[in-house]
């Protein structure tokens, strides 16, 4: 029955999309594999402080080295792990490699306040990423406010009580919590303080326009005064230019994370930038 359905179903694809049905499918099984082949890894961009531009913090980003296709962006391959349920086994290889540079920077002396690491709304409504947190700190003994997990805003649409219990359980282990991409969603004052972050990114499709769109140069004034209120320090992304992190300092907001800083760094790039940062830190303290 259900087979003769879906040979029905066949006549209403074109042969394109049943060719992109086919890439899909190529793609999935290729990412299946991918973290046992160790195709995966993070790169790392540096999050500073308003003014002094002084390093606060990183941000892990994960990137596919495919053996045909080059480096593939997370755009390319996150969507696809979140729907074929990839994004729980994936996430846990992020988690783990980040804490475990984490130990690694802590060693060395070298290691920033906090560096964060994005969570799926998937991952985060699994249930199980809780326990796999704990069990990472605990395999790694990083102390948990070094690792910062960021939310994208639109998982509150989703409205899952599960994912709220998993924040707050998050919270009780010790680790911050941020808020990704914030504007793009509906989040209300009601969620906002029931997640009990300590972090807002504005999105950076606010920030891209700001000095030349006076709407979006309003909603990111909007956006630092009800982070303010909230008591949550507020993370500009995407700064480009020097213009765009003047404006923002000027309009109070007390960080900022994007190219005009750095782009986000391989490992080795990233370590010599931590050093470096390191260094300034020590010049300033003396
Ligand atoms: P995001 O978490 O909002 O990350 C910020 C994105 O903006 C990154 O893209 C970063 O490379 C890019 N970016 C940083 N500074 C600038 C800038 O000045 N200008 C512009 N135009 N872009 C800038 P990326 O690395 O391609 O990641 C895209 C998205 O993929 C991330 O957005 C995040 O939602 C997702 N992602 C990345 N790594 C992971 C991961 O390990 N797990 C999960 N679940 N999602 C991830
Ligand atoms: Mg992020
Ligand atoms: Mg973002
Ligand atoms: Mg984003």
């Amino acid at each position: 029955q259900a087979k003769q359905q879906g040979r029905g179903l066949l006549r209403f694809f074109s042969p394109e999309m049943t060719q992109r049905a086919k890439t899909r499918l190529r793609l999935e099984a290729d990412l299946r594999r991918a973290i046992e082949r160790d195709e995966l890894l993070l790169y790392y961009q540096p999050q500073v402080d308003l003014p002094h531009r002084k390093l606060v913090g990183l941000e892990a980003l994960v990137r596919w080295r495919h053996p045909q296709r080059g480096l593939v962006p997370p755009g390319d391959f996150i969507p696809l792990a979140e729907e074929s349920g990839l994004i729980v086994s994936m996430g846990e290889w992020v988690l783990r490699t980040a804490c475990r540079q984490i130990k690694h920077w802590l060693e060395t002396g070298i290691a920033p306040q906090q560096t964060a690491v994005n969570v799926s709304a998937v991952q985060l409504s699994h249930g199980s990423l809780v326990e796999r947190v704990q069990k990472i700190l605990d395999e790694t003994g990083i102390p948990p406010q070094r690792l910062e997990l960021e939310i994208t805003e639109s998982f509150i649409m989703a409205d899952s009580e599960q994912s709220f219990t998993s924040l707050t359980e998050l919270r009780a282990l010790g680790v911050r919590l941020s808020i990704d991409d914030f504007g793009t969603g509906y989040a209300s004052f009601g969620y906002l303080q029931r997640i009990a972050a300590q972090k807002l990114k504005i999105d950076l499709s606010f920030v891209r326009d700001m000095t030349t769109n006076s709407s979006n140069a309003s909603i990111v004034r909007a956006i630092i005064a009800l982070g303010h209120s909230l008591g949550l320090n507020v993370l500009a992304e995407g700064v480009e230019s020097s213009e765009q992190a003047d404006y923002l300092l000027a309009l109070g907001c007390d960080a900022i994370q994007g190219y005009l800083i750095s782009r986000p760094l391989p490992v080795d790039e990233i370590t010599a930038f931590l050093v470096q940062a390191r260094g300034d830190f020590s010049g300033h303290d003396a």
